[in-house]
């Protein structure tokens, strides 16, 4: 199957070149997309062993609604998109959403995935015109892959990375650590073994609040310096890269320039302060910070016939009330967000 990039319709700047700034002066340049809620894992940082109640299929976004939402945003500013799940893999035809939207004036055009199905997908998401790839593994061990995402794939996943390598126009391939006390202190080294071994990115992130159980404990949150520590003190010493301002990952390498690991603490180091991203659900709710409580509707409003700019004024309302941090740190102040991780991706 030839996959042909589709023309896509002009980015219509919208009047005066509107932009999506929030009420703290913030740039809004990232748009991460929800592709589905349904997933081949169980992890249990996210997601109940039984699964959970999946999306009715008639409130899921068509490629169509995606790709108009995404050209509407990107005439608002954004330039970043990136796709996610639930696991985006399983959505059918992804390979043909990624070629409609990578046409589109974007810096960059990457997938959030478990990996399981990278084998056989590797091929036509490069051939469509993917960028960057994000692939989650938080263990080197088959049996504490099962005891994590509670099914065997360890093979599967590393044969899908491996798979990546062949594809260099999908650069970089970071791999997503979640980092949990009392289970990743023991797969840090291998990790870091890993990061130099192959041309992989791995990024630690700290274990967040969002899992669908409500079991989440400030306990069980491993910090990235922690994890730093471990690197330095079992393994070798670690050196500074700069990174992009919104990024949210503090980079490093090792002093002979081999490997490169990220940490990523939204909780013992928070990075609201330069958050540019907005969420778009599977099922067309916009929620401008991962701890949202609140959403906006873009799919009532694309359904019943508003027009670019009826939804760009949407998208314009949402950012200007974009919250300004979460509130992990801040005790009774902090809320669960109104939804778990596998409904509104990474
Ligand atoms: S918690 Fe919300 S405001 Fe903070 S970085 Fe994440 S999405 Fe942005």
């Amino acid at each position: 199957m030839t996959l042909l990039a589709e023309p896509p319709t002009a980015v219509t700047p919208t009047s005066s070149q509107r932009r999506l700034v929030d009420g703290y002066g913030r740039h809004i340049s990232d748009l991460r997309i929800s592709v589905t809620d349904r997933c081949n894992f169980r992890c249990v940082y996210c997601m109940p062993e039984e699964g959970m109640q999946w999306l009715k299929r008639e409130t899921i976004l068509s490629f169509d609604e995606i790709q108009r939402i995404t050209r509407i945003a990107v005439g608002l500013g954004v330039d970043e998109v990136r796709l996610t799940g639930g696991e985006p893999t399983l959505r059918p035809g992804l390979p043909d959403l990624v070629a409609r939207l990578a046409p589109l004036p974007l810096k960059s055009l990457s997938l959030t995935t478990n990996g399981f199905l990278l084998k056989q997908q590797a091929q036509p998401l490069a051939q469509a015109g993917l960028k960057r790839i994000n692939v989650s593994l938080d263990t080197l061990q088959h049996d504490r892959f099962h005891q994590i995402a509670r099914r065997r794939g360890l093979d599967e996943v590393l044969a899908g990375l491996e798979e990546l390598e062949r594809y260099p126009s999908i650069a970089p391939i970071k791999v997503n650590v979640v980092a949990m006390r009392d289970f990743t202190e023991t797969e840090v080294v291998a990790f870091a073994e890993l990061s130099r071994r192959k041309p992989y990115v791995i990024r630690f992130i700290e274990f967040m609040p969002l899992d669908a159980d409500g079991n989440w404990q400030r306990e069980r949150v491993l910090s990235g310096d922690e994890i730093k520590a471990i690197i330095e003190r079992d393994f070798m010493p670690l050196v500074r890269v700069p990174a992009e301002p919104s990024s949210t990952s503090r980079r490093y390498t090792f002093a002979d320039g081999i490997g490169e690991i990220g940490f990523i603490n939204p909780v013992s180091q928070p990075f609201c302060g330069s958050c540019n991203r907005i969420r778009l659900t599977a099922d067309g709710q916009l929620r401008t910070c991962l701890f949202s409580i609140d959403e906006w509707d873009l799919r009532g409003p694309l359904r019943s016939g508003a027009s670019d700019a009826d939804i760009a004024d949407i998208l314009l309302e949402a950012v200007s009330h974009k919250e300004l941090k979460h509130k992990i740190n801040e005790g009774e102040a902090f809320q669960r967000a109104s939804r778990s991780m596998s409904q509104i991706g990474g």
